[in-house]
């Protein structure tokens, strides 16, 4: 079985471009020239000097000796929070932002929740000097006022998106509507995994940097190239897309994603799509997501911002009907005492997203051979008021 995109856009019943006709002609120029504009020697050249030198690559394998004592099994960390911009993210809008270019794309748009995929496209969009919109729901720009001041410093405009529950899922609708209305000079760069083909592939080959390192970086610790395990949260699922790429097809490593319960599963306060989701489409694929019964997407709800997302990657949605990897959910509260945890035995305070990871090792046991690499996608500065407030610090 194949865990891959095919050539038509799908993983398995998944993905595809479920897209409104006007938009055809651009996700159509894009799906024609993603894989050559990215095999071509100078983009390679361009995208790994930038990752090298600007986002501060490769990023450490580290092994975590003290939280590997307490849960008696060896764990890496695989250090996305040093990245410059704290997270992930990055890896992805430095690989659009250079297919947008080679495209003579003088535009970039975006969408953004949390406000973390504005700030990694502000930066880029400086870093290229070209024009910078991100469309935001208008109580996340009440909600993230560091991240719209961020975005405003790197000289993007951010404009609310009034209509609906003012959040991320308008914000979508406000750019794809720009899109149709700014067909030729305007690339929209999507922050995850998702969107229509050729998108969810697009952003998964940008990110696998992730595993490419791992593999060398275990090799030259361990001696072998694949781990027994490799941990990664989900949100819309890049993080996780780029750490499982290179060993999806190694059956002997196994894979576990890890969901946000919010306040519990079934509390009716969640964003455990595997568990929850239904087949639809949303943010133009067809994927789980979870809805109403008459198909009316649900207001997620995680104390994570990145997690807080109603529907999952493609690949993922696949993973989980296929039963390649393991699905966790992982409560609020879980996350947060794990995310504690690793300050106190590591001295690194991770991102909320990270700390749903790290949550894992309560959960499922493993063997003190076994070498387990989790992705620490992003640093907890971000969340420092979060923390202040749950903690009461
Ligand atoms: C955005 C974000 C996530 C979730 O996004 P994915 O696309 O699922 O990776 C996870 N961790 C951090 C630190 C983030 O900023």
């Amino acid at each position: 079985m194949s865990y891959n995109v095919n050539e038509k856009g799908y993983y398995g019943e998944f993905g595809g471009a479920y897209i409104p006709e006007m938009l055809y002609p651009n996700v159509e120029e894009l799906r024609q020239q993603y894989l050559k504009i990215t095999a071509e020697p100078d983009f390679i050249k361009e995208f790994d000097q930038l990752l090298k030198d600007y986002v501060g690559r490769p990023s450490p394998l580290y092994f975590a000796k003290r939280l590997s004592e307490k849960y008696e099994t060896k764990i890496y960390l695989k250090r996305e929070d040093l990245n410059h911009t704290g997270a992930h993210k990055i890896n992805n809008t430095i690989g659009q932002i250079l297919v947008a270019k080679k495209l003579g794309k003088k535009r970039i748009i975006a969408e953004t929740g949390a406000g973390q995929h504005g700030v990694a496209t502000a930066t880029v969009c400086a870093l290229m000097g070209l024009e910078c919109i991100v469309y935001m729901g208008e109580i996340d720009i009440e909600r993230q006022a560091p991240n719209v001041a961020r975005m405003k410093m790197l000289g993007a405009s951010v404009r609310p998106a009034l209509s609906g529950s003012r959040t991320l899922k308008d914000a979508t609708n406000e750019a794809i509507r720009d899109w149709i209305n700014n067909p030729v000079d305007t690339h929209y760069i999507i922050g995850s995994a998702i969107g229509p083909h050729p998108y969810p592939d697009m952003v998964t080959r940008f990110q696998s940097i992730i595993s490419e390192e791992i593999k060398w970086q275990l090799q030259e610790k361990e001696g072998r190239e694949n781990p027994d395990f490799v941990v990664a949260c989900i949100g819309g699922g890049s993080n996780a897309a780029g750490t499982f790429y290179h060993f999806l097809d190694q059956d002997q490593v196994g894979i576990i994603a890890v969901e946000a319960a919010g306040k519990g599963v079934n509390s009716g306060h969640s964003a455990a799509t595997s568990k929850l989701g239904k087949v639809g489409i949303i943010h133009g694929c067809k994927t789980l997501l979870m809805q109403t019964p008459d198909g009316q997407i649900t207001e997620p709800y995680s104390i994570s911002a990145g997690l807080d997302y109603p529907g999952v990657g493609p690949m993922h949605a696949h993973l989980a009907q296929t039963g390649r990897a393991e699905f966790y959910s992982v409560t609020d509260d879980d996350a947060m005492e794990s995310g504690l945890e690793l300050c106190q035995l590591e001295g690194i305070i991770p991102a909320i997203e990270s700390s749903h990871a790290l949550a894992v090792l309560k959960e499922r046991k493993f063997k003190p051979t076994d070498v387990v690499v989790i992705c620490l996608s992003g640093r907890g500065d971000k969340d420092l008021n979060t923390y202040i407030d749950y903690f009461k610090l």
